[in-house]
C-alpha cells in the first residue's frame, strides 16, 4: 500500500493543484497530488481559454515550459458589440498589458508534464478521497488508487484544490465558514466548432435577442456561446438554428458575418457566483474553484485559481521553512480581496451584457446606461481593460 509522509497533500490536479505543486517543488517542498479523474479526461475537458498577463508570467517564472508562447495567441483587446455596433478595446494602449488565448486543457498538459519531470508522486483516477484531522498538525488524506490499493498520505498541510464539487470545502465546520451565493436567471449555450476564427479578438455582443460571445480556441477550433435559459435542452437545437441564433445576435450595419463549420460539442453552462470564507481552517487551505466560482463572462475562473496559488505557495513555503507563519495565517484575507474584485467584475460584465427575462424595462435601460458609461469614457475603458487583463497582486 502506498504510504507517504509529505509536507503538503494536494487534492485536485487542476490548474490550482498542479501550479501549487510546481511552485512548492521549486522551493524544495515536498507534496503528493491526487485527482479522481484520469490524465486523459482532464486533458480533453474544454473549459477556460483566456489567461491574464499575470497568469502567463506565473507560468514563465515557475519554469513550467508552457507552450503558451508557441501555441497560444496574444490578444491585445476585445470588441464589445452593442446592437450591431462594435467598440474596440486595445489593452496595450489602455493599460499597457495584454491577455493570452491558450486553452485550459493545454495548460493542464504542460503542468502535468512539469510535475512528471520532478518525479514526485501524482495519482490520477483515485476513488474514495477522504481527509481528516485538519485541526491537528498531522492531517491526512486517504484514497484508493486506480490499481485498487489503499493510498495513505500524512502531511503537515492539506490543500483543497478540488474544484467546486470536491470534498475539501465541506470539511470546514459550518459554524466557522460563510458561503456567499448568487444564481443568475440564465445560462450559456456553448458550442465548439471546426471553423477559422471569425475575428482577430473575442467579441462580447449585447443584442435585443440576448448576449453572445464569439470566442476562440485555436486556428481551426472555435468556442461560441449565446445566452439561454438554464433548462435548455441542447439536443433540440439543430446546427442551422444555432448558427442562425448566433448570427442574429451579432448582426449589424457593418455586415459582420460569422465563419461557420461543423459543431462538435454542445453544452449548457449555468451561471453562479459563490465564495466560501474563510478559505482555510486549521491545516486545510482551499484554492481555486473549491473556494469560489464566477460566471465565465469576465474570464476569471482559471486566473483566480492561479492568483490564489500565487499567495498560498510563498505562505506555505515560509511556514514550512520556519521563516514565518503570518502570511499563511492571513492567506484567506489576502486572497479574498482579489476574489471579490473578480466577483464584482464578472457580475458587472454579466449584468451589462445580458438581458434578464425577469427584469423590468427600467433595469434594461439602466444596464445599457452602465455599459455606455464605460464605452464612452477613457477612464471607463481603462477600468474595464484593467479588470480584464488582471489586477496586480496585493
Ligand atoms: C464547463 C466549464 C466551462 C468553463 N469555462 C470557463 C471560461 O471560459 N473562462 C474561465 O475563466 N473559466 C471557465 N471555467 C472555470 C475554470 O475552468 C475554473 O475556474 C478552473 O478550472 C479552476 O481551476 P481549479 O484548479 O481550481 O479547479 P478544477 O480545474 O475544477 O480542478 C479540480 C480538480 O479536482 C479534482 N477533484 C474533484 N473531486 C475530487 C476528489 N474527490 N478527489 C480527488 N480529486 C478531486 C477534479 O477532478 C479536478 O481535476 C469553466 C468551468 C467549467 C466547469
Amino acid at each position: 500500500m502506498p504510504e507517504f509522509q509529505t509536507d503538503v497533500a494536494i487534492v485536485g490536479a487542476g490548474p490550482a493543484g498542479l501550479m501549487l505543486a510546481h511552485l512548492l517543488h521549486n522551493a524544495g517542498i515536498d507534496s503528493v497530488v491526487i485527482d479522481n479523474r484520469s490524465h486523459d479526461e482532464i486533458a480533453h475537458t474544454h473549459r477556460a481559454g483566456i489567461l491574464e498577463a499575470g497568469s502567463v508570467r506565473m507560468l514563465e517564472s515557475a519554469g513550467v515550459e508552457s507552450r503558451v508562447h508557441t501555441e497560444g495567441h496574444r490578444h491585445d483587446g476585445i470588441d464589445i458589440r452593442v446592437n450591431g455596433t462594435s467598440h474596440s478595446f486595445h489593452f496595450p494602449d489602455l493599460i499597457g498589458d495584454s491577455v493570452w488565448l491558450y486553452p485550459q486543457n493545454e495548460i493542464f498538459v504542460d503542468l502535468a508534464a512539469a510535475r512528471a519531470r520532478t518525479g514526485r508522486p501524482t495519482y490520477f483516477s483515485v476513488t474514495d478521497t477522504h481527509l481528516g484531522d485538519i485541526e491537528s498538525e498531522r492531517p491526512w488524506v486517504n484514497a484508493t488508487t486506480a490499481e485498487g490499493e489503499d493510498l495513505q498520505i500524512n502531511a503537515r498541510y492539506i490543500v483543497g484544490a478540488d474544484g467546486s464539487r470536491g470534498p475539501c470545502r465541506a470539511m470546514i465546520p459550518a459554524d466557522t465558514k460563510q458561503r456567499f451565493f448568487h444564481e443568475y436567471p440564465f445560462a450559456w449555450f456553448g458550442i465548439l466548432c471546426e471553423a477559422p476564427p471569425s475575428h482577430e479578438v473575442l467579441i462580447y455582443s449585447r443584442s435585443e435577442r440576448g448576449f453572445a460571445l464569439i470566442s476562440q480556441r485555436s486556428s481551426d477550433i472555435q468556442r461560441m456561446y449565446f445566452q439561454t435559459s438554464p433548462d435548455t435542452d441542447v439536443d433540440v437545437w439543430t446546427d442551422e438554428q444555432i448558427w442562425a441564433e448566433l448570427q442574429a445576435r451579432v448582426d449589424g450595419p457593418d455586415g459582420f458575418v460569422l465563419k461557420t463549420g461543423p459543431i462538435i460539442d454542445k453544452t449548457v453552462l449555468p451561471f453562479r457566483s459563490a465564495v466560501t470564507e474563510p478559505m482555510q481552517h486549521g491545516s486545510l487551505f482551499l484554492a481555486g474553484d473549491s473556494a469560489h466560482t464566477v460566471p465565465p463572462t469576465g474570464a476569471k475562473g482559471l486566473n483566480l485559481a492561479f492568483a490564489d496559488v500565487s499567495v498560498l505557495a510563498p505562505a506555505l513555503i515560509s511556514a514550512l521553512q520556519g521563516t514565518g507563519a503570518e502570511a499563511l495565517a492571513g492567506y484567506s484575507q489576502t486572497a479574498t480581496k482579489r476574489v471579490w474584485k473578480a466577483q464584482n467584475f464578472s457580475y458587472q460584465m454579466t449584468r451589462m451584457l445580458h438581458t434578464d427575462p425577469s427584469q423590468d424595462a427600467f433595469e434594461t435601460k439602466r444596464s445599457l446606461g452602465e455599459l455606455n458609461s464605460i464605452l464612452d469614457s477613457e477612464h471607463g475603458r481603462r477600468y474595464l481593460a484593467e479588470c480584464y487583463t488582471g489586477w496586480p497582486n496585493g
